[in-house]
């Protein structure tokens, strides 16, 4: 890019930025960030989770299932990643500390056609949580605590500034409702996601999901080959994804298969795979992404709307 374009574009982003930061709509997103951020700590505290510090680079995260650029660098002779998500991480604590979460920032650099989904930021945080010897349905009954208190505490808490972006918010009844995948997709076609998000007025799950459309650390069900243990939790009113998670492989001979069946290498993985090694423990956890869920309680299309400083796919930001 010519250095002087690059300054123009430069001007166009902060004056634009400037006028963002002023606004009220940021504030009371912010507002909602602070409010939910410290009520899901509270329940999970209560709960017995400890905190723990994110990890912003590795040598290993996640090798996602969806094509992103891999931001590198090499420091000292080693090369690191920036952090995608801590699953590894969160599978090696927790076999220490049963119970843990952290607000992890996660830079995933997304193609520039997400930038139309109002829900991909490049840099985003996820509140992302791990529990050893629990299933996948102990993980759900957490998450519905979570986004339910979360919803509950904003409309007690915050309704005039609800008001004040004209957004009527439900709080949802518990347990949420349950799709699995295979027959959703057969009854809603390819883009069943999105068409039962549009229809659905509170959230509800879709579980069972197909080994060929996750990562390979989900368990696979011992009684239905090529199915998950996993689950997504999913918006109403077509905010979409809200929630990824599942149950873990954790005897090293399934984990190795699948890392193969993924075309993936063993190589990538050193260090976890060489951990599984030595015997893990069943885990379950998931991610809430932070600002998809203020951006569902603001109601906004945009989830740019309720970052200070965003960054969209493929676009230049400061
Ligand atoms: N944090 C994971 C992700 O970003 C979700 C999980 O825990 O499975 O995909
Ligand atoms: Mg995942």
């Amino acid at each position: 890019m010519m250095i002087d374009n690059y300054y123009i574009m430069q001007e166009i982003v902060t004056t634009e930025l400037r006028e963002h930061l002023k606004g009220e709509r940021l504030k009371i997103a912010l507002e909602v960030n602070t409010l939910i951020r410290r009520k899901m700590s509270d329940i999970l505290v209560k709960h017995g989770f400890l905190e723990i510090p994110p990890v912003i680079f590795s040598s290993v995260t996640d090798p996602l299932n969806h094509p992103v650029y891999d931001p590198t660098f090499e420091y000292e002779g080693s090369r690191y990643s920036l952090t995608k998500s801590m699953i590894f991480h969160k599978q090696m604590i927790v076999q220490e500390i049963p119970k843990i979460y952290t607000f992890s920032p996660n830079v995933r650099l997304e193609t520039a056609d997400k930038a139309k989904s109002g829900r991909h930021l490049l840099e985003f945080t996820q509140l992302d949580l791990e529990m050893l010897n629990a299933s996948r349905e102990d993980a759900m009954k957490l998450g519905e605590e979570l986004i339910k208190g979360a919803i509950e505490e904003v409309v007690k808490k915050l309704p005039d500034k609800l008001a004040i972006l004209n957004r009527k918010l439900r709080v949802p009844e518990t347990p949420f409702k349950t799709y699995r995948y295979t027959e959703a997709k057969e009854k809603y076609g390819d883009d069943f996601e999105q068409k039962l998000s549009e229809l659905e007025v509170d959230p509800f799950w879709i579980i069972d999901i197909p080994l060929k459309e996750r990562e390979f650390y989900d368990r696979e069900k011992d009684d239905e080959k090529g199915i998950l243990r996993d689950m997504d939790l999913m918006y109403p009113e077509g905010f979409n994804e809200a929630i990824s998670g599942g149950e873990r492989e954790y005897e090293i001979e399934r984990i190795k298969e699948r890392v193969l069946a993924k075309g993936q290498t063993f190589e990538q993985f050193k260090w976890f795979l060489d951990y599984a090694e030595e015997g893990l423990q069943l885990s379950s956890g998931f991610g809430i992404g932070i600002e998809r869920l203020v951006r569902y309680i603001c109601g906004f299309k945009r989830i740019e709307d309720v970052h200070p400083f965003p960054k969209t796919p493929g676009k230049f930001s400061i």
